[in-house]
């Protein structure tokens, strides 16, 4: 090994700054902070490719005299501590001095800053580490601080970033998180000139919540409040019919500082046990005040994590708060949304729609090609997944079918359709439980569960359309807007090729609100939000950009999965029927999309052995 040495402050810093800024959105996080704690009533940010190039923040706070300058751009150095035990009731969101000598030792950082009762301002620069001396000139009271070229001088830090598109959703994310904190400040966030969020200031959270994730959402919104001692607890809860399959959407902020915390984030959960389908995952907004001294906020480089002196308390504050709350809440009838408290009973309908739909095109050339002879007769009371194709009663004969129908000039073939016989009796099935269908087959008896079977033919139906490359798109009259978070919103934009394979056309509209212009034609009955939503989750949910086919496979199998019969859905015999029919046209039959068997059979043997005949 090499003698040991002192490592020059130059690297030093490089290290330092690299537990601290880890991307653009780091810069963002901490030139926002540094404003707010300097009294600011008004802060602009505004990036430009993702905050790769530049990350400028301008500020109306009080500003920093010229002749500290230097120390501001100095590591460990800063106007908010100056005792040890300060480290234990900090007051600000500031307090290691830290970030600014961070952001300047791997960037170009040019820093105008002006005191109100200074006649002019004053400006410094920083390239690498290297400062220039400050020198007057002309600016506004505040601070504005520009980063150009972040980690230029760190390669390997760039390397890991990802696209513009990306980093600007983590941009967005931090500028969100800390709009959210501070309503009483105005904010604006421009990306490459273009204006995302404008957000007024004002006395009401509620508002606030609106503005960064649309009315819709802060409309299902519950207060909670609670008091005990010193530790204060208010905010937002969203009713169970608003949830994500991710906790992305459960932000907590104490003291005004916005945080993460497992404990907090599984009392939440504890909360809505019972209330959410499991996987769900709540919404809530919360914010907690207690003396600073409760709590321990240097444990955690970018402080995003703190140490509760008395953490257990504040999980059955929280519980206790939230439960409560929900006990007292009608919450069937709470939301203020119009159709929210009538979801439940939509899908049954919208399901109903859906299968129509997708059986409708599954169908497709067949019924369409026959169109002339016997089987064309289409009754809308029929049963839900259209009987008349499901005669077919093999692959093969489907194939023939198709063969004779395309050619419909064909002699022959209007023979042949004449010729059809009757349909073979159906084979019968008892329903039991309202899920399996009991069959006697051949070999034995066969269990079949409804839904996985259902699913798995749908499934195959739409793979097959897809494949064929026969998405279409269906364009909505009036765009349809939806408010999503900023990670959904830069990830449906990154996306937004892939998507349109999918056949679902979006376009930005400012903010975290995207327009769907368009969305898959056979899913006329779904919501368009849903699907997107759902497409998002599985995007997010990958973590890295995911592979167009296996996206496209999952989303068949989450629609397939919406719009197949549930298990406990009572199904007529012709329904029965049809479904025991339609087995035969799929290529598994015995596996439904997840994996799961959709059928058991017992064989006669085997049901021989077991009664002891043989
Ligand atoms: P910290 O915020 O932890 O003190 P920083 O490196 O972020 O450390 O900032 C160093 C110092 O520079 C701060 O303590 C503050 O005095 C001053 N400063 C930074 N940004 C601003 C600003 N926007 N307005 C006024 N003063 C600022
Ligand atoms: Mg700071």
């Amino acid at each position: 090994m090499p003698p040991i040495h002192q490592l020059s402050q130059s690297l030093i810093n490089k290290i330092a700054a690299g537990e601290v800024i880890e991307r653009p959105a780091s810069v963002v996080k901490e030139l926002m902070e540094n404003a707010i704690d300097a009294g600011s009533t008004r802060i602009d940010v505004s990036v430009a490719q993702g905050g790769l190039e530049l990350v400028r923040v301008v500020d109306n706070g009080g500003g920093i005299p010229m002749e500290e300058l230097p120390l501001a751009l100095a590591s460990h150095a800063t106007s908010k501590l100056t005792e040890a035990d300060d480290l234990f009731r900090v007051g600000t969101l500031g307090f290691r001095g830290e970030a600014l000598a961070s952001i300047a030792e791997v960037s170009r950082l040019v820093l105008r800053s002006r005191t109100p009762n200074s006649p002019g301002g004053a400006e410094i620069e920083a390239t690498g580490g290297i400062l220039t001396t400050p020198a007057p000139c002309g600016c506004p009271v505040g601070t504005s601080i520009e980063v150009h070229n972040l980690f230029f001088n760190t390669p390997v830090r760039r390397k890991f970033l990802r696209t513009t598109a990306t980093e600007f959703g983590h941009v967005s994310e931090a500028f969100t998180r800390i709009a959210l904190a501070s309503p009483h400040v105005h904010f604006t966030l421009r990306h490459n000139d273009k204006m995302v969020f404008e957000m007024a200031a004002g006395d009401d959270w509620l508002d606030r919540i609106a503005m960064c994730f649309g009315r819709e959402l802060a409309d299902s919104l519950i207060w909670v409040e609670s008091v005990e001692d010193d530790v204060k607890l208010s905010g937002y809860a969203a009713h169970p019919s608003q949830s994500r399959s991710h906790n992305r959407m459960q932000y907590f902020f104490l003291n005004g500082r916005h945080i993460r915390d497992r404990a907090l984030q599984h009392a939440l959960g504890e909360a809505y046990r019972g209330l959410l389908l499991v996987g769900r995952q709540p919404i809530a907004f919360l914010a907690m005040s207690m003396p600073p001294e409760l709590v321990d906020v240097n444990v955690h480089p970018t402080k995003l994590e703190v140490r509760f002196q008395d953490s257990g308390r504040l999980y059955s504050q929280l519980l206790a708060a939230l439960r409560g709350k929900f006990l007292t809440t009608d919450l069937n009838t709470h939301v203020h949304t119009p159709d929210a408290d009538s979801i439940v009973g939509h899908d049954a309908d919208q399901a109903f729609h859906m299968r129509q739909q997708l059986v409708d095109w599954a169908k497709g050339k067949v019924a369409e090609k026959m169109a002339s002879g016997q089987w064309a007769a289409t009754s809308t009371e029929g049963p839900r997944f259209g009987v008349q194709s499901l005669r077919l009663t093999d692959r093969k004969e489907t194939e023939e079918e198709r063969e004779n129908a395309i050619s419909e000039t064909n002699p022959k073939s209007q023979i042949l359709n004449q010729q059809i016989p009757s349909p073979l009796p159906p084979p019968s099935a008892l329903q039991i439980h309202n899920r399996y269908l009991v069959t006697e087959t051949e070999e034995g008896v066969t269990i079949i569960d409804q839904h996985a079977l259902h699913e798995r033919i749908l499934y195959e139906h739409l793979r097959e359309r897809v494949a064929a490359g026969r998405v279409e798109t269906q364009n909505l009259l009036v765009p349809e807007p939806i408010d999503l978070s900023p990670a959904e919103t830069a990830a449906a934009l990154e996306n937004r090729d892939l998507l349109a394979e999918l056949g679902v056309k979006i376009e930005p509209f400012g903010g975290n609100t995207l327009l769907i212009a368009g969305y898959p034609a056979m899913l006329a009955n779904m919501s368009p939000c849903e699907v997107l939503r759902a497409i998002l989750e599985r995007i997010l949910a990958e973590g890295k950009q995911p592979d167009p086919r296996d996206l496209l496979d999952e989303l068949l199998h989450t629609i397939a999965c919406k719009a197949a019969i549930k298990a406990g859905d009572h199904l007529a015999p012709e329904e029965i029927a049809s479904l025991l029919q339609q087995r035969h046209l799929v290529v598994d039959a015995h596996h439904c999309p997840h994996g799961r068997p959709t059928a058991l059979v017992f064989t006669r043997e085997e049901l021989d052995k077991q009664f002891k005949r043989i």
